[in-house]
């Protein structure tokens, strides 16, 4: 059983398969290497990207991701600042501190080889981490797999490395319709099911302070970010609008503008993914590509539910959790029945998945009972099937930004539909996610993040 904390967890941009997972997994084998005590005999390391971590790794930031890794330096906890600062070093100085305290010369475009082509058949994010002593002895070789929204997988495991366990006995629910029947049998909401999971991992104080924690960061990530102008980093010279966006939204009055919801849902979904492009710091939901979403639609909820919008402090912090615990539920079964990569399903299994989490989290604030919840995650996902992930030059900004605000609309449409019914509805959400799941089994490689095929070939990289 997943827990909450994977589906949400904080990192840094541009994309958790191809900059997080790719980080994380360096850092493992760096720690491998120092429990082995062997670190100080490595004079080498070569590292292997395949498949899409290959073919779009120059854009995503793959290459500086497991460098800065293998100085065992995780995602969840470097400083943006310092981050840049190791980035550098290595870049622009060829020396990389293994493991933190081992120096070794390493370059970027000698001893990271790209290998696009080659797919191994675990899944299209592979790398390999070679470590060589002095005499070009092979000390140790492991290959791990970045299977969406941080998660990495060693060769030979069968589960992600670092995902928590409950220790205790558990139900758990692995469908749609496992999860609304315990709600039935227990008489919980959705996210009442998620908590009662989650208490397996933690205490509830434990659990509400980190998704406090949690949402501190979105929101800092857009306060940042909404200070910010200029381009953004690759070469596409795409501007950031969130700034001006803010400055104009600030002035305006909300009783003379019918459409301000939309317009501060649309800028706080550009705002995270502005600054997930500029490599900053965010909140994988489920991955980075996505990470828009969950924060635009939360920010709806808190600011335009009269309900929440006049509560006291303590009662918006536990719609905070309510809205995170029933996204989380729904994101679970994304990531155990189909896909949240962007490179095994396409755009869909990122952004689609957000988008339905979303719009569950907004229909439990809402009110909704688990029919209607369950059905408001359905509709979203029903209406981002077949998307695409075409980024343009392999960057995520276009259609990435844009892409998270339209699909925070969506979700909010999604829940508001839902709670006009009563939560009988034609297709269920375990049918919904077999679609993806097998819509992205039929999708050309050209469409999961290959930058191979649609809007990536066709707009000419200036
Ligand atoms: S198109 Fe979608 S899946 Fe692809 S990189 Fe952009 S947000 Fe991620």
């Amino acid at each position: 059983m997943i827990s909450t904390f994977d589906i949400f967890s904080i990192g840094l941009g541009p994309s958790s398969s191809h900059t997080v997972g790719p980080m994380r997994a360096a850092a493992e084998f760096a720690e491998t290497l120092d429990k082995q005590g062997r670190t100080e005999l490595v004079q080498r390391v070569q590292v292997d990207l395949f498949g899409s971590l290959a073919a779009t790794g120059e854009g995503h930031g793959t290459l500086i991701a497991a460098a800065v890794g293998l100085e065992n330096v995780r995602p969840e906890a470097v400083e943006p600042d310092d981050y840049t600062a190791a980035s550098e070093r290595i870049r622009d100085h060829g020396v990389l501190r293994l493991s933190g305290h081992h120096e070794i010369p390493f370059s970027l475009g000698k001893d990271i080889v790209l290998r696009p082509l080659t797919i191994l058949p675990r899944h299209p994010n592979a790398l390999r981490l070679i470590a060589y002593d002095g005499s070009g002895q092979e000390l140790l070789s492991e290959t791990f797999f970045s299977i969406g929204g941080g998660f990495v997988v060693r060769e030979g495991a069968a589960e992600p490395s670092g995902v928590d366990r409950p220790q205790t006995e558990s139900q758990g629910f692995s469908s749609g319709a496992e999860l609304l029947e315990q709600c039935e049998q227990t008489g919980l909401n959705i996210s009442g099911v998620m908590l009662r999971q989650e208490l397996q991992f933690r205490t509830e104080v434990q659990i509400r302070v980190g998704l406090k924690r949690i949402h501190d960061v979105m929101t800092d990530c857009v306060e940042r970010s909404v200070r910010e102008d200029g381009h953004l980093p690759g070469g596409l010279k795409v501007r950031r609008r969130a700034k001006k966006w803010f400055d104009e939204l600030s002035q305006e009055d909300p009783e003379r503008a019918p459409g301000m919801a939309m317009d501060w849902v649309n800028l706080v979904a550009l705002a995270v993914n502005e600054e997930n492009a500029n490599g900053g710091r965010v909140v994988t939901a489920p991955t980075n590509g996505a990470a828009g979403i969950i924060p635009a639609v939360l920010h709806y909820a808190m600011t335009y539910i009269p309900r929440i919008a006049s509560a006291t402090q303590e009662e918006r912090d536990r719609a905070v959790v309510q809205f995170f615990l029933a996204a989380a539920a729904i994101g679970v079964l994304f990531k155990e029945r189909a896909s949240i990569s962007g490179a095994e399903v396409g755009c869909q299994g990122e952004v689609g998945s957000a988008s339905a989490m979303a719009a569950a989290g907004l229909a439990e604030l809402l009110g909704g009972t688990p029919l209607q919840v369950e059905n408001a995650a359905e509709i979203a996902m029903e209406h981002n099937l077949g998307l695409t992930c075409d980024p343009i030059g392999g960057l995520v900004q276009i259609p990435c930004i844009e892409r998270n605000a339209i699909a925070a609309v969506k979700a909010i449409n999604a829940a508001r539909m839902a709670m006009r019914g009563d939560g009988v509805h034609h297709v269920s959400l375990d049918q919904v996610i077999e679609t993806m799941r097998q819509t992205g089994a039929d999708m050309s490689d050209k469409y999961k993040e290959t930058a191979m095929g649609g809007l990536a070939v066709n707009v000419p990289l200036c």
